[in-house]
């Protein structure tokens, strides 16, 4: 990987928000702290999917070091074998990229951990680390609350040489799973639970994804990451809110081994090839990102993936990164989206009807417009011949004639929407009714005449006659009707699958179960329907994942795995309006 500077995006990158971080960076800067350079990292546990909570993170990472020409590393933060796996670490690349970013190194926190190690090694040598027999139960007796100061382990005091000792054999295999562990010795009176003599390493007889069976002691996040931090030469750490009261922490470590400072700490880094300029970062907190009518942590969508709730991590419901990819979301609008609700402290939750907007905004501009029937009732035109064959000329964006035009055919019979018509019209309905009049999108002022139905009473098509007045370039061609309605010629049309999505919650908090249900309770029975629809033939040339928009319908997008242009299948993204909105 080289130190490029990261690229700026595909596409309109929003203008940059000034925020609370970027405010800390621009003044770290101008005072000549890290001589300047700005490094971030995203660091994303891989024990499961990116979801749009993550993106907010990324963007940020990212995006402060793309403004400021610095580094941003991708780093996998792998100290917990039991849970991780390599399909999450290629996903998580995968989404990354498709985000719009592009890491300037790939590190793994496992690559760190001789260093991290050789840096316990030195805390015990200081006496600042011992290694405890207490069972898990016993530390959380001895850990104290909130109000009640915590007790010294009994074997706090060892020797530092019984402490080496120890610890060398807890690497080498001679204990049991949660036999010892190496904490810090820091003070079990702190107000500050986190400094009550935290664990930095535990047993854990378990084969790594990246290191195999090279280790069985794993060391914990708060100590792995401050130190993975400072070798990989990080200079703003930015994480989320809940590690606030860890920062006293990531920084006694840090304090306590000045891996600036000590060559013999990154040495073994240099030989192992990785290029290492050790800092001393800072930890910045920020809130996390929520949005309503939906769940966000990884174990909660792992588990609608693992009791079938949802189609896998994929599934265009579900607030995955790979989930709003299929649905058809650009990462532009994610991108546009993060940028739009800023960068603070205060924990809040957003309306994903904010987020639908920007995809709204995005896809208005650039997505070609299209016709295509969802749920058909046939209009013959009785005074067209059976062999009336014609094709006219669409444009292809109303605001944007650099997208050219398409042929679209048109001839006797056509598709229209069913509840375009309505045989007992309820009031302030403009579409098509009996003796009433519409216009068909592009092509004139149809009349309906019959309603032919079947035994059942159901309609089986209309009658109606066009208007030639009303035709393009004609002297009626100006007549105003209320109504316009699309269709698709049924002699041309293909047939398509339709998966029409919704919202996967139905309501706002599906985490909260203080009523006594959780959140599968809340899942929306009506958030996946598929049908059979009628499309105009230029839609058989669109290619899988490309956005376009049915007119009147919503967005929609060509499933980035089933669409093929003989069986072509699309995902509705968006509907054109918020119709969950009040009113
Ligand atoms: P989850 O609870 O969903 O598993 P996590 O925080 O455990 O989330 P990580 O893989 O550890 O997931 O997260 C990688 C990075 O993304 C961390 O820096 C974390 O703070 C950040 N992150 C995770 N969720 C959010 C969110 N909702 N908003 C902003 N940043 C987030
Ligand atoms: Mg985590």
């Amino acid at each position: 990987m080289t130190d490029a500077v990261v690229p700026t995006p595909p596409g309109a990158s929003p203008p940059v928000a000034n925020n609370f971080i970027r405010q800390i960076v621009v003044n770290d800067r101008a005072a000549g702290k890290h001589g300047g350079r700005v490094a971030t990292r995203f660091p994303p546990e891989p024990n499961g999917y990116l979801h749009l909570g993550h993106a907010k993170s990324i963007c940020l990472n990212f995006g402060i070091a793309r403004e400021f020409s610095g580094t941003c590393a991708l780093r996998f933060d792998d100290t917990n074998p039991a849970r991780e796996d390599v399909e999450y670490v290629e996903a998580i690349k995968s989404d990354v990229r498709w985000l719009g970013f592009e890491w300037n190194e790939l590190r793994h926190t496992s690559d760190y951990f001789e260093a991290l190690y050789l840096c316990a090694e030195k805390l015990v040598h200081d006496g600042k680390a011992f290694v405890c027999d207490l069972s898990a139960d016993a530390v959380r007796a001895y850990r104290g609350t909130l109000t009640e100061p915590g007790r010294n382990s009994p074997y706090r005091d060892r020797s530092v040489e019984e402490n080496l000792d120890l610890f060398r054999r807890m690497r080498a295999g001679e204990f049991a799973d949660g036999a010892r562990t190496l904490r810090a010795k820091i003070d079990m009176a702190s107000g500050n639970i986190n400094m009550r003599d935290p664990a930095i390493y535990r047993i854990r007889k378990l084969s790594h994804q990246n290191t195999g069976d090279t280790w069985c002691i794993y060391p914990m996040y708060d100590y792995a990451h401050c130190v993975s931090d400072a070798v990989e030469g990080i200079t703003h750490s930015l994480c989320t809110l809940e590690f606030e009261d860890h920062r006293p922490l990531y920084d006694w470590c840090l304090d306590q081994l000045d891996l600036p400072g000590d060559a013999a700490l990154t040495e073994p880094l240099r030989r192992a090839g990785l290029r290492c300029t050790p800092s001393r970062p800072q930890q910045i907190e920020f809130s996390r990102g929520n949005l309503d009518y939906t769940v966000m942590s990884k174990r909660k969508l792992m588990a609608l993936v693992s009791d079938h709730l949802v189609d896998g991590w994929d599934d265009p419901r579900m607030p995955t990164l790979a989930g709003v990819r299929r649905r058809g979301f650009p990462p532009a609008a994610i991108r546009a989206f993060w940028e739009r609700v800023g960068v603070t402290k205060q924990n809040s939750v957003i309306a994903c009807s904010v987020l639908e907007a920007s995809v709204r905004e995005d896809l208005d501009a650039r997505a070609p417009r299209r016709m295509a029937v969802l749920d058909p009732i046939k209009l013959v035109i009785t005074n067209l011949d059976a062999a009336h064959d014609e094709t006219l000329a669409f444009a292809n964006h109303p605001k944007n004639a650099e997208l050219g035009t398409r042929n679209v055919p048109f001839s006797r019979g056509v598709w229209i929407e069913r509840d375009d018509f309505a045989e007992v019209p309820p009031k302030g309905f403009h579409r098509l009714l009996p003796g009433g009049e519409v216009r068909l999108r592009g092509v004139g002022i149809v009349r309906c005449n019959n309603t032919i139905k079947n035994d059942d009473g159901s309609i089986r098509e209309l009658h109606g006659t066009l208007d030639p007045e009303t035709r393009h370039g004609m002297p009626g061609a100006d007549r105003k009707v209320k109504g316009t309605i699309h269709w698709v010629s049924a002699k041309h049309a293909i047939a398509a699958e339709v998966r029409l999505y919704d919202r996967l919650f139905s309501v706002p908090n599906p985490d909260d179960d203080s009523d006594g249900k959780t959140y599968a309770d809340h899942l929306n029975p009506h958030s996946k329907r598929v049908v059979t629809a009628w499309l105009e033939p230029a839609l058989a040339d669109t290619r899988a994942e490309e956005n376009v928009q049915f007119e009147r319908l919503g967005y929609f997008v060509a499933d980035r795995h089933d669409h093929t242009r003989g069986k072509p299948v699309f995902n509705r993204s968006v509907t054109l309006r918020d119709s969950w909105a009040k009113g």
